[in-house]
């Protein structure tokens, strides 16, 4: 299970159901891909797959307590995936520890002659000095895509920070100074591409038709009716907007803009890994939070997309490790790395994992 097309952080898009976090039923697992993390927390898989656009493999294996890789956009195929933000987007895995995401990851790599945007993989030089961290300043922004560390994040964050010390990590502050407005940048970016994406959902050649659809009298009505009927609140709301940037003489102000924002933001990560090997950020703003979208609402939920759309802007692979639990929950922190450099990655996430494993979830749940 999975928000629809991908687009959401709480899997409550869903176009069928709303999955269950294995950790506390009354909370979300986390999204899009909700339902690959939950059935790996909960033990029912030995690994799952997800597509990462903006965090949709690494917020939902925070929210899990599970381990979650987000490749090198082109590292791996996207033949066969159904495409939301096509610049964006990367198959990742999630998996109950690192040595098997990196096996599933092992398996999945490399160039497919069934898509262009895959190349072929050639791992970045293994380095055996002793590897250095960088970490932003954090929650220092004012304006108004300002988000504020949860509490527990800023627990967790700490604690982490203090086991790398003493696990032998170098760690540093670094400046993002871009970060502050990836998350304008992303959602005008990524609807945009949805927008054009999910033309072709019309009824005729993909997509549900609408049942009365023959009561239809041109294919535009047929096209009218099924797009209103078989696609989602969410999905809908995207392609408004994607279309509404897209409009001929508003490109400057919105797409070309956001387009800015993104080479800023990769000029950032440049000078970010001329002086670091790895990025640490929180993987989301927020502790797993309650159903219902009373907690977190559809607005704050991609606010708080800021620490995982950025590695999708940049293109760059990233993972999400099971950092801490805090009130009984799992917190999850990532590693950002330059490209093809997943192996530095795993090597990282194992370094941290012998301190602190991935925890099993209570027992009543899993396998629910
Ligand atoms: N929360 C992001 C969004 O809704 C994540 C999308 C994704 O990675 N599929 O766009």
């Amino acid at each position: 299970n999975l928000d629809e097309v991908g687009m959401g952080a709480s899997c409550e898009n869903s176009a069928l159901a709303v999955t269950s976090n294995p950790w506390d039923e009354t909370m979300v697992p986390g999204g899009s891909s909700g339902g690959s993390a939950a059935a790996v927390a909960a033990g029912m898989v030995p690994f799952a797959l997800g597509s990462d656009t903006g965090g949709s493999v690494r917020q939902p294996a925070a929210f899990c307590g599970v381990y979650g890789l987000k490749p090198t956009y082109g590292a791996v195929s996207r033949f066969g995936l159904v495409a939301y933000a096509s610049s964006l987007e990367v198959i990742g895995v999630m998996a109950k520890t690192t040595s098997r995401t990196r096996e599933v990851f092992a398996c999945m790599r490399g160039q497919d002659p069934l898509d262009h945007s895959s190349l072929a993989y050639s791992p970045a030089p293994a380095r055996n000095k002793e590897i250095s961290v960088g970490i932003p300043a954090l929650g220092q922004g004012s304006g108004p895509e300002a988000v504020s560390l949860h509490p527990d994040v800023a627990a967790s964050l700490k604690k982490t920070r203090q086991a790398l010390k003493t696990l032998g990590f170098k760690v540093r502050e670094i400046t993002l100074p871009s970060l502050d407005r990836v998350v304008s940048s992303y959602y005008i970016i990524a609807m945009a591409e949805a927008s054009a994406n999910l033309a072709r959902f019309d009824g005729v050649r993909y997509g549900r038709r609408a049942m009365d659809a023959d009561a239809a009298e041109t294919p535009e009505e047929l096209m009218r009716l099924s797009r209103s009927r078989g696609l989602g609140e969410e999905v809908k709301l995207r392609i408004l907007l994607g279309t509404y940037v897209l409009r001929s003489g508003f490109q400057d102000r919105y797409y070309l803009r956001a387009q800015k924002i993104r080479s800023a933001l990769r000029h950032d990560f440049q000078q970010a890994f001329g002086k670091v090997d790895l990025i640490l950020l929180p993987t989301y703003p927020y502790p797993p939070f309650k159903k219902g979208g009373r907690a977190l609402d559809p607005f704050g939920q991609k606010l708080a997309d800021i620490y995982t759309c950025s590695a999708n802007l940049a293109g760059l692979p990233a993972m999400s490790f099971p950092a801490s639990l805090e009130n009984g929950l799992p917190v999850g922190m990532q590693f950002m790395a330059p490209s093809f450099a997943e192996e530095l990655l795993f090597a990282s996430c194992a370094r941290f994992e012998e301190y602190f494993p991935a925890p099993d979830c209570p027992p009543a749940a899993a396998g629910d």
